[in-house]
């Protein structure tokens, strides 16, 4: 039976998710909404999912019994965290259907398979290289020239991703901080902004995209994206066409992000992709007739896509762990702006740079939800609240 002829998986039956973090515990609200059971596996307890989820069940990933028992106990099996291995989703997939399946993630959870992949198939990608010694990294920066980026290869290095190669003297720091081991050297781009389009495709090929949401970063962290993108229509509509492109090109069922830098004259190229929702999509909750989690969830159910029409311009800012440095944030004071809206994933540690939760502001203007959402976040922590007009 092809995937297209089988019946969709209907509200009461129970859905898989593979990964406990926020992105599954946005997915089984959605999911609960429309009546589904959800159960969760990760190597984790008491994670954002599982509090949310029916199941929590605690495995790590390469524990393949605990992942085939998983299975059997779902309908579907998706995922809110890519570096699964591929023998785990290989694993589901003999006993429950997986969307998307591992072939999605085996190309999206290494860089270099991803970034081969997107060029082969004829998408703009930013030069790069296969380094996978000290030498080739630096007959690879001859070639594509400094500064560059090296990044390691597979996204599960313990953080020990990236380093930023500004002269033949950071060669060795470069080579240390992605572990000595296969790695992609990429020529810098001197972008002029960064966006993201989610896109969702269905069981039948059907698709629909998320306006672009234009991303700044702190650190190399998402820290706030604002939507619609203040970028030309056509850039838009580019971006919109490639993600669309992509999700064909992947027959991916269900939600994929692509992320891309604009170039000052406007060129878009691919940076990364993510099969699953995705940061930069967490207005869509708030904005979205149909967020980007209940996408997910319609996709891998073999259901139809739901509307994406966003009621208001939106801004997101994030909220890491680094603002419980003085004690609990200041909710009520961030609360005072009436048209953000607070999100948190019910983590109990609040370490530096983890993602503890999310604003999302609504307004008539993208500037104005910009300015609501950074004055509610910076709110959290001021002593005195400061008075502010809102809309
Ligand atoms: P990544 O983990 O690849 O998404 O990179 C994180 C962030 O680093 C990106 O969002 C950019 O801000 C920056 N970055 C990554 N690759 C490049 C590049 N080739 N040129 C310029 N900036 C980059």
């Amino acid at each position: 039976m092809s995937p297209i002829d089988s019946k969709p998986i209907l509200p009461g039956s129970t859905i898989g998710v593979l990964g406990s973090g926020q992105l599954g515990r946005m997915f089984a609200i959605a999911a609960r909404r429309m009546g589904y059971r959800v159960h969760t596996l990760s190597p984790d307890e008491d994670t954002p999912t599982g509090q949310v989820a029916d199941v929590e069940i605690n495995a790590p990933y390469d524990d393949l019994d605990a992942v085939r028992q998983f299975a059997k106990t779902v309908s579907v099996v998706t995922f809110e965290f890519e570096n699964v291995p591929a023998a785990t989703a290989a694993a589901a997939a003999e006993h429950t259907l997986v969307r998307p399946s591992g072939r999605v993630l085996h190309t999206t959870q290494h860089r270099l398979r991803e970034k081969t992949f997107l060029s082969q198939a004829g998408f703009p990608v930013t030069p790069f290289r296969r380094v996978s010694s000290f030498d080739e990294l630096v007959s690879a920066a001859t070639a594509l020239g400094l500064p560059a980026i090296l990044k390691s290869a597979d996204f599960g290095y313990d953080g020990k991703g990236q380093y930023r190669i500004r002269s033949e003297s950071d060669f060795q720091a470069a080579w240390q901080a992605v572990g000595q081991r296969e790695a992609i050297l990429e020529a810098f781009v001197d972008y002029a902004c960064e966006i993201s389009v989610v896109g969702a495709r269905s069981v039948r090929g059907e698709f629909l995209h998320y306006s672009a949401a234009e991303n700044r970063h702190a650190n190399g962290i998402l820290d706030i994206s604002i939507a619609p993108a203040r970028v030309p229509d056509s850039v838009a509509r580019e971006a919109a066409e490639l993600t669309h492109s992509v999700l064909e090109k992947l027959e991916v069922v269900g939600v994929l992000c692509v992320e891309f830098f604009v170039r000052k004259d406007g060129q878009l190229l691919i940076n990364e992709l993510a099969p699953r929702p995705h940061n930069s999509g967490h207005f869509t909750f708030d904005a979205n007739l149909t967020s980007q989690f209940e996408q997910q969830l319609r996709a891998v159910c073999g259901l139809p896509l739901g509307a994406v029409d966003q009621l208001a311009p939106a801004a997101m800012a994030n909220l890491l762990g680094d603002l419980w440095r003085d004690g609990e944030p200041d909710w009520p004071a961030a609360l005072q702006v009436p048209n953000v809206k607070l999100h948190l994933y019910g983590k109990l540690e609040p370490r530096p740079g983890r993602k503890m939760g999310h604003l999302t502001a609504l307004a008539h203007s993208t500037d104005q939800a910009l300015e609501a959402v950074e004055f509610a976040r910076s709110s959290l922590q001021a002593k005195r609240v400061p008075q502010m007009a809102t809309q």
